[in-house]
């Protein structure tokens, strides 16, 4: 699957007016997802001109466990803002964010969104061929941008 090809599948996936302002699907930003390099590097360069220093470090500073059950713990995406409630980098997160509410195995938890896309498992196939890597690893190969202190 080339880049171009990922940006097709982008286009595909609609903006459901109906997940405006809610939360509901939060909880599955858990976990360290992978994400292709073309993702990640789209991501770092959203950062690099939407964050200073200082909002990236408070943002992977972050406490970002949560409690699922009673003693059974999570943590959050650690691109997920725990402050403000949202994804840090929406605007440019991968493809199996994307896909959230729009496949039959990701259904969104309310069924508010109406429409799935017939090819999910095949779209998911072609996209686990591509080198992908958590957030963290393509981080810990960044310099400029390592989990420890800035420029280490
Ligand atoms: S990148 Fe954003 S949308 Fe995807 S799991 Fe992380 S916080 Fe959620």
């Amino acid at each position: 699957m080339t880049r171009d090809e990922l940006l097709a599948i982008y286009s595909r996936i609609p903006t459901e007016s109906t997940c405006r302002d809610c939360h509901e699907c939060a909880i599955r930003c858990s976990g360290a997802i992978p994400l292709a390099r073309s993702e990640w590097e789209g991501i770092a360069a959203y950062i690099e001109t939407h964050m200073s220093d200082l909002e990236f470090e408070s943002l992977l500073a972050q406490d970002k466990r949560f409690e699922v059950a009673d003693g059974v713990w999570e943590e959050f995406c650690i691109l997920y803002d725990v402050v403000a409630l949202r994804c840090a980098v929406y605007p440019v997160r991968p493809l199996v964010c994307r896909l959230l509410g729009h496949v039959e195995f990701m259904p969104c938890p309310l069924s508010r969104v109406p429409s799935v896309l017939p090819d999910g498992p095949e779209i998911m196939r072609r996209y686990a061929q591509l080198e992908r890597k958590t957030v963290a690893e393509w981080l810990a190969g960044e310099p400029r941008r390592g989990c420890g202190p800035r420029g280490a």
